[in-house]
């Protein structure tokens, strides 16, 4: 069994010692739905459910390992249940619960690293898979067979990013480039409070809402989306008080230091 050496090691029992092996021709990149580090990802599958993928990547770009790649492991579907033999390799990524943002920089740097380790040491060749056996790499809902009744994972800005830039940036570091270095996240400044109370609409709200979902303070219905409304201070009152605020303290009205921990992206 292989273990990739720019992954954590975790490993998963009894899946790993008891599942069959494979011999695995294919790469499926996924989206898990949830905010997840590689260890929260280890523990829902050790605890939640039988299930498990072989990789989880954060949103900074680490990964860890649960199952080694020559064993079967249970996403993806019938990827996974083939007569011969070969099987699929899968990760999980980070991702808003509705798996409608884009990876980060961090995420389609450690993404393209790890294609290249799966072509260079399973033989995976450099193309997308073209039906549900054919080997290479591709994304959960590339091809219906992969899922039970369909999904839309990894999601529509992902699977974008997937053929031109994940994809290609695989192939260009196996045929000799260099896979860039992500660049540094930068956070957007506080815009001032009475920003916020003119009632904005800006990406920067979309940004914020994607960050307030990601730490678990989601009050929306739908979205987050650009235009600032009251399920936009819903959420942020309760990251106020995540971050031990009270009473006027967490009105939901953004202020510095709030924002400042939230860590909302450059827009
Ligand atoms: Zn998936």
């Amino acid at each position: 069994m292989a273990w990739y050496p720019g992954a954590k090691k975790m490993e998963l029992q009894p899946e790993s010692d008891r599942q069959d092996a494979i011999r695995p021709t294919q790469l499926i990149l996924h989206s898990i739905a949830a905010p997840w580090t590689p260890e929260r990802t280890y523990e829902y599958w050790r605890d939640s459910t039988n299930l498990e993928s072989h990789f989880g990547l954060g949103y900074d770009g680490r990964l860890a390992q649960y199952i080694g790649t020559q064993t079967r492991a249970d996403a993806n579907m019938y990827a996974n249940e083939r007569a011969d033999g070969t099987g699929a390799v899968s990760v999980e990524t980070a991702s808003d619960d509705d798996h409608s943002d884009p990876w980060t920089d961090a995420q389609i740097a450690a993404l393209i690293k790890l294609g290249v380790w799966m072509h260079r040491t399973h033989g995976v060749p450099l193309r997308i898979c073209r039906t549900h056996s054919d080997p290479g790499f591709g994304y959960h809902s590339l091809h219906p067979q992969w899922s039970d009744g369909g999904t839309a994972c990894p999601g529509a800005a992902r699977i974008r990013q997937f053929r031109e830039v994940v994809f290609p940036g695989i192939v260009a570091a196996v045929n000799g480039g260099t896979v860039p270095d992500p660049k540094p996240e930068t956070y957007a400044p506080f815009p001032g409070a009475g920003w916020f109370k003119s009632e904005p609409n800006s990406p920067l709200i979309t940004a914020m809402g994607r960050r307030l979902v990601a730490e678990g303070c989601s009050r929306y219905r739908s979205g987050p989306g650009p235009q600032w409304t009251d399920a936009d201070r819903q959420s942020y009152a309760a990251w106020q008080r995540k971050r031990g605020f009270s009473g006027s303290d967490a009105d939901g009205w953004p202020g510095r230091t709030t924002w400042d921990a939230l860590r909302v992206p450059s827009v």
